[in-house]
């Protein structure tokens, strides 16, 4: 990529990223980068590394004003994509470009999933991901909006419809419960719904959230710069599990950190916390007898989402594991012969480049089966 960017051919650097990673404009902007491409730059060893997510974003960003989506034939097949967050978005392309009629199938009115619906705009511009929503249009892919698979259209109508095969992105979006007394309460939210819309939410001047992960601080940050003073977050452990990068920008923000603490209960006052105690290596082993109202005017819980059971539960032969999360093979077929799946809801909350990462995969053995199936029933 800076190889290209010396010798002036940008187009031709555009063009890699986005075959490599067709989201690499949106990677650019919210991948950690200190844990993957400048964590890994040599320079770095012995001091800065080079800016590469500032070169990817440059690139990529200027390549997809310029994008022409190359497309083989028209093979006659159609594909179903349910659920049009990074892993459906780049199974779509892929698979367009193979020549295949694409249509993908979206519980909510635009493209981009969580990338759209949870990750704040001041982190990820959502007029980049409008930009997807051309390209998809260029490459011929069908969009059907507000249309959840599992209610009045289930996979069984896709199968009649003559979809060749169906690959299913439907992420995580149930939130995890921390199932204690007061978490139905009229001032306690989950983050992932929170973030869906901020400005429907009255919460005022101070907020406890339980949990330190990336969406706490993106809920953190949010509340901040829509004007709530005091946010404190809570984490279990001695250590937050969100990226160094957002805890420090979320410090910087206003935010207040507070490790090794968990909630018993949740009044409409705030949550009752109680200290944890450790061992040597930082395992939590209790928790002290005192315990402590934390006074909020609302209660925010983001620890984590799990999948939602509406295909599972509609569709005969579709098979979770325990946790919910749909079983594949090592090809990213489901137990459903000809529906496969990848993203979050395979893998649980991960992130962008991993969706893109296995939904690349999953187009390569959707094509395989395709043409496999077809060639025998030949006659
Ligand atoms: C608050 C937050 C911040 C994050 N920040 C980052 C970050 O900075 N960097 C990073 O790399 N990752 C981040 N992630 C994780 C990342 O966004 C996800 O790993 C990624 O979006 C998963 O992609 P996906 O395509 O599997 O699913 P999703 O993005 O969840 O998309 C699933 C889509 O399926 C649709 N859908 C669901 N059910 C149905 C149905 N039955 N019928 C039709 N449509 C359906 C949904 O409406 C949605 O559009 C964050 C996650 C959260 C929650």
């Amino acid at each position: 990529m800076i190889s290209y960017v010396r010798e002036g051919r940008m187009h031709e650097a555009g063009k890699m990223l986005f075959e490599n990673n067709p989201l690499s404009a949106v990677c650019s902007l919210i991948c950690d980068h200190g844990k993957q491409c400048e964590g890994h730059c040599i320079q770095g060893k012995k001091g800065n590394p080079i800016h590469i997510s500032s070169i990817e974003n440059y690139i990529s960003e200027t390549y997809l004003e310029q994008i022409e989506i190359e497309r083989e034939k028209p093979n006659g097949y159609m594909v179903a994509v349910i659920g049009a967050g990074p892993a459906g978005m780049t199974i779509a392309l892929e698979l367009a470009k193979k020549g295949y009629n694409v249509t993908i199938f979206d519980a909510k009115d635009k493209i981009g999933g969580i990338m759209r619906y949870a990750i704040p705009d001041f982190r990820l511009p959502k007029s980049l991901l409008d930009k997807y929503e051309v390209i998809l249009k260029k490459a011929g892919v069908k969009v059907r909006p507000n249309t959840t698979i599992g209610g009045a259209l289930e996979i069984k109508d896709l199968l009649r419809d003559g979809y060749q095969a169906i690959f299913i992105g439907t992420g995580v979006w149930r939130p995890k419960k921390l199932s204690i007394p007061g978490e139905s309460l009229g001032n306690v939210h989950f983050a992932i719904d929170y973030l869906k819309n901020p400005e429907s939410y009255d919460v005022g001047n101070t907020v406890a959230i339980i949990g330190m992960g990336n969406t706490a601080i993106d809920v953190a940050r949010t509340l901040l710069r829509k004007g709530t003073r005091n946010v404190t977050l809570f984490a279990r452990g001695l250590k937050a599990s969100a990226n160094e990068d957002e805890l420090e920008y979320a410090k910087l923000d206003g935010a207040e950190l507070v490790f090794g603490m968990h909630p018993e209960i949740i009044t409409e006052e705030g949550p009752v916390m109680v200290e944890n105690t450790f061992d040597e290596e930082g395992h939590i082993t209790g928790g002290k007898e005192e315990r402590r109202l934390f006074k909020a005017d609302s209660t925010i819980i983001a620890i984590s989402q799990g999948p939602k059971s509406k295909l599972v539960d509609t569709t005969d032969g579709l098979k979770a594991a325990s946790n919910g999360l749909l079983i594949t093979d090592n090809e990213g077929e489901t137990t459903l012969e000809g529906v496969f799946a990848a993203g979050d809801v395979v893998l649980g909350a991960k992130t962008v480049v991993d969706a893109v990462s296995y939904a690349k995969k999953a187009a390569e053995n959707m094509d395989r089966y395709i043409r496999e199936k077809n060639e025998r029933q030949k006659p």
